[in-house]
């Protein structure tokens, strides 16, 4: 690739729009262009890596014997009224009606489309296991679409879904994707860590997240030092204002008869409350005069104004509501969310999004461990609150006995389920055993963010000169920069040269021949995070010699070609 034939669109400013560093750098770099909320084009440059990423996890999803489909992204009404998911799934499923006037839903996952594929498909126990996955864009109506592609509205994912006849063929294939995820992170050079998980509305029995380590993170990981024990419980979700089926749905997940209050929380992980975050619940009606119930969360001890729930639930009058009002709703054991009692002088922590606030919580499943979790987002995350909780949580034990509990702060980017047979059974989906009966097969599903990776690894991989890819990722792994070009065709040359025997011995690699000032250009080459680095000018073609330098080195130094090729080769 010639730069000269590329569309390389770097800025120095930095965007004033951007919270965090992957989505300023994201933008400086010109790697991604905003066309409306939480809706991205992927620039040629921005495609490049967005396309590393995601052959990196088609290979090894082959490689772990999944099939690749491709399926729709706008989805039948009727598919999901079968799972009972278009009252129950909530704000997040966008619908969309066509010219006859029949409801569809443009994709926010694809459990429906699948076990239909199957149940079609699907008529034998010798044609299991099975597992299909799909790299397919998504939609998905955040309430706060953040963070460019991290939490965007649109985005790419991989999803697989596998069948099963038994739950044991059921576990050892989501023994196999647990591995597989293992396989792609380190490939692609991540930090990360897999953890127990909510199964939340998916709904399912066994669930890990993975997740890349990383400040900005918007999940918290109550992790063990002294075993494999990390878990993370989503409250985001659980606590989200909007349609009562929605949240009670949500909140029913954490609603376990251990659930406890945040102080018990506290106590159990030995954490000091340096913040006390409450979750308050409100009825009152929406502008249609809809009575209509939600959850917020509110900041105790940061009192500085008068709450604005109406805008905050988008609900034209309400009140506290009764604890009576909270168990009905919720379903929720009484005395868990603490006594209601009125409110007043305290800050909404952030605007309609909950995944901005902060909630300590927690529950066990059916081997009654323990899944406690903290929740906070970036309105707390002053370095010294992180610091805070670190610090308090050192010294208690880790739930499985072993070793004492840390607090990392993380981005989901993988999240593997034990679905069984919810979806299955709803709708319909049998094939014949063995012994001819029809029997109903037990299913797993399993999802990759590919979009966010690319802004993880940013999170991750990042100096004051912009991006430094890891190998897997890189837009091109080296650039071979010519010095004056036009004025100077030997120079040209040699570029030029050395620019095919890196693609000869197969080096994605491009050709700076944009004829750009040497400061202008390695600025740009830095920013977009290349690895490996050639420059050819005059004097050291005199010497005999390139200059190379890696992304992460301090200094370049003077190679001939052969140990360039070795270095990047
Ligand atoms: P989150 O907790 O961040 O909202 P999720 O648990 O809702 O994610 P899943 O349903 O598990 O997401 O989807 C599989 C993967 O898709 C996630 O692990 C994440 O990497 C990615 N993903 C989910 N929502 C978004 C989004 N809004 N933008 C980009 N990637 C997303
Ligand atoms: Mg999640
Ligand atoms: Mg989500
Ligand atoms: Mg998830």
């Amino acid at each position: 690739m010639r730069l000269s034939h590329f569309h390389l669109h770097t800025s120095k400013e930095t965007p004033a729009e951007a919270e965090i560093i992957s989505h300023k750098l994201m933008l400086k770099a010109g790697m991604i262009r905003k066309l409306a909320a939480g809706l991205y084009t992927w620039s040629p440059l921005g495609l490049r890596v967005l396309r590393k990423v995601e052959r990196a996890v088609r290979e090894e999803m082959n490689a772990a014997g999944a099939i690749e489909v491709l399926m729709p992204a706008v989805q039948p009404k009727e598919l999901w009224e079968e799972t009972g998911r278009w009252e129950k799934f909530g704000g997040q499923l966008l619908k969309i009606k066509d010219r006859k006037e029949a409801w569809y839903c443009f994709g926010p996952t694809h459990e429906e489309v699948i076990t239909d594929f199957a149940r079609n498909e699907l008529a034998s126990y010798k044609q299991l296991p099975v597992n299909f996955y799909q790299i397919q864009t998504k939609f998905r109506d955040e309430i706060r679409p953040r963070f460019g592609v991290m939490r965007a509205r649109e985005f790419l994912m991989k999803d697989a879904y596998s069948f099963h006849v038994t739950d044991a063929d059921l576990g050892r294939e989501y023994q196999n994707m647990y591995d597989t995820y293992g396989r792609i992170f380190t490939r692609l050079g991540l930090k990360f860590r897999a953890v127990f998980a909510d199964t939340g509305a998916i709904g399912g029995s066994a669930s890990h997240e993975f997740h890349v380590l990383a400040d900005s993170g918007e999940d918290a990981i109550a992790f063990s030092d002294g075993s494999d024990y990390a878990a993370n419980v989503e409250l985001a979700e659980a606590v989200s204002p909007g349609p009562r089926a929605a949240a009670s749905e949500e909140l029913r997940k954490v609603d376990t008869p251990t659930q406890k209050t945040c102080e018990d929380v506290a106590a159990l992980m030995g954490i000091a409350l340096t913040r006390t975050v409450k979750s308050i619940a409100i009825v009152g009606s929406d502008a249609d005069g809809k009575p209509q119930f939600a959850l917020a969360l509110v900041r105790g001890d940061h009192a500085v104004n008068e709450i604005k729930l109406s805008k905050l639930t988008g609900l034209a009058e309400y009140r506290l509501a009764t604890e009576a009002e909270i168990v009905e709703h919720l379903g929720a054991q009484p005395g868990f969310l603490g006594p209601v009692k009125p409110v007043k002088n305290v800050r909404v922590i952030a605007d309609r999004s909950v995944a901005a606030m902060a909630d300590f919580v927690v529950g066990a499943n059916e081997n009654g461990y323990h899944l406690a979790g903290v929740n906070w987002g970036r309105d707390l995350a002053e370095p010294a609150e992180v610091a805070d909780i670190r610090n308090a949580v050192a010294g208690d034990p880790s739930p499985d006995g072993q070793g004492r509990l840390g607090i990392a702060r993380g981005i989901e980017v993988g999240h593997v389920f034990q679905l069984g047979r919810k979806y299955a059974e709803a709708m319909k989906l049998t094939v014949l055993d063995d012994t001819g009966k029809a029997t109903t097969p037990a299913m797993g599903c399993y999802g990759i963010g590919v979009s966010r990776i690319v802004a993880a690894a940013i999170e991750q991989n990042h100096d004051d000169a912009g991006i430094a890819w890891p190998e897997a990722m890189a837009p091109w792994q080296a650039v071979v920069c010519v010095i004056n070009p036009k004025n100077d065709p030997a120079v040209a040359e040699a570029a030029l040269a050395l620019y095919q025997d890196l693609v000869k011995a197969g080096v994605d690699a491009a050709l700076d021949d944009r004829g750009l000032r040497p400061g202008a250009m390695f600025a740009d080459i830095e920013l977009i995070g290349v690895p490996h680095r050639v420059v050819v000018s005059e004097r050291g073609l005199a010497a005999g010699s390139f200059e190379y330098r890696h992304r992460r080195a301090s200094e370049a130094e003077n190679l001939d070609r052969g140990a360039v090729l070795a270095r990047i080769g």
